[in-house]
């Protein structure tokens, strides 16, 4: 038995199916978020249960809860930052074991046989299952990491290396792989190159750092001085410029192999054209909700390319991790309890006033919330 929710999905409705979970969740585009209980389907013989720790705070969940990508289901309960321990495995799951450390990013399903899934781009997969606000294989609508547990296919859940705090590890599930994966599609990723990192929260910060670790020259493009200082002290940028000067931005004109922009408003792309090398590439990886205008002739003049990139695929995000690990790279994060989500941390985030991710104490106060709702 199933009720029909307003996109045709399904919320489970019977004992046999359903397992109670507590979390934070939208009831409309306010912003707000509020207590929460639903359930989640059972643990299946393909999945995995996890205790959920900690959640990163992605401006993906701002653009969702508020509904600026016009697509968002209520209740929405977001996060796809997660990770935790694992509680319950199924029969069929060899690769984890009770009380192992675990993450999940953006993705819980994809159809594992399309040419996107053969080569390990699930992220690219026409069928693919967000872990929120999509529709899971049993039609019920999926919810995310801002609650207390959830059961995923094993083949979405990476390992974390066991020499990372795991609250800073959070922000690397979303922000850490669509980073990663785009530096990398474009060969963002070789000792020497010039990398352009544009707006500096959540995935940027992560950007410099990767582009660091990666032996690359990192200059970061913001919009106001407000960061300078940390950038290049505390992230390890080789230099700062201020978007809208354009004196200061004179100076980096086709100095860059590539950039990676993570703006999450509507932006002029012209001066970022500009910075590019002769063939250099852009990666739009931001994803603001009004169009941007595209001037064609800066592109033509240097032959450059502007592209996208989501997230990245599951071989990728492991990959990320262990990178991370080796390289002990975690995020700047400002750790959060669960009354300051449902009222400072929305509000915050949308004025980029964040150091550089809020990741929500699952663990440790989300209960002290729920005689809120
Ligand atoms: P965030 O922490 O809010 O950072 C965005 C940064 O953009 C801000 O810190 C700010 O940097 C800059 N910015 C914001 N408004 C601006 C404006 N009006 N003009 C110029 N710069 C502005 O967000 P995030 O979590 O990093 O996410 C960034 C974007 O990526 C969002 O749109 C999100 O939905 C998207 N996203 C995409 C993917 C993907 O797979 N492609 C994955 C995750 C997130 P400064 O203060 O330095 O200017
Ligand atoms: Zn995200
Ligand atoms: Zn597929």
């Amino acid at each position: 038995m199933a009720a029909t929710t307003q996109n045709g999905g399904k919320v489970a409705t019977t004992e046999e199916d359903r397992r109670k979970v507590f979390g934070l969740a939208a009831r409309d585009s306010s912003g707000v978020l509020s207590p929460f209980h639903f359930y989640n389907r059972k643990n299946g013989e393909d999945d995995v249960t996890i205790k959920i720790l900690y959640c990163g705070i992605c401006h993906s969940d701002l653009h969702q809860v508020k509904n600026e990508w016009k697509n968002t289901v209520y209740p929405s309960l977001p996060g796809h930052e997660i990770v935790g321990l694992v509680t319950e495995v199924g029969n069929n799951v060899g690769k984890f074991k009770i009380g192992d450390k675990v993450g999940v990013g953006c993705l819980v399903g994809s159809c594992h046989s399309c040419e996107n899934c053969i080569q390990n781009q699930e992220n690219y997969c026409s069928k693919l299952i967000l872990t929120y606000n999509s529709i899971d294989t049993d039609g019920t609508i999926t919810y995310g990491g801002y609650s207390d547990k959830i059961v995923v296919n094993q083949h979405f859940v990476v390992k974390l290396p066991e020499n990372l705090a795991m609250d800073k590890v959070a922000p690397l599930l979303c922000a850490g792989i669509t980073v990663y994966n785009s530096m990398k599609s474009l060969g963002l990723n070789e000792a020497g190159k010039h990398l352009g990192v544009v707006g500096l929260g959540g995935l940027g910060h992560i950007a410099v750092k990767f582009g660091k670790a990666f032996g690359m020259k990192v200059t970061v493009i913001s919009s106001s001085m407000k960061k300078r200082e940390e950038a290049i002290k505390q992230l390890g940028a080789d230099d700062f410029l201020i978007s809208s000067d354009p004196q200061h931005m004179q100076g980096a004109i086709g100095t860059m192999d590539g950039i990676i922009n993570t703006v999450s408003a509507k932006h002029n792309l012209v001066p970022l054209i500009a910075l590019l090398k002769t063939k250099g590439k852009l990666a739009m990886v931001g994803a603001p909700e009004h169009p941007l205008e595209l001037h064609v002739a800066p592109l033509l003049f240097g032959g450059k390319t502007i592209t996208g990139s989501l997230i990245g695929g599951m071989k990728d995000t492991q990959e990320m991790i262990d990178f991370a690990g080796e390289h002990n790279i975690t995020a700047e994060i400002e750790l959060i309890g669960a009354d300051y989500v449902t009222n400072e941390a929305m509000k915050r985030l949308a004025k980029a006033d964040v150091r550089y991710r809020f990741v929500i104490d699952i663990g440790n106060t989300l209960y002290s919330v729920e005689q809120l709702g």
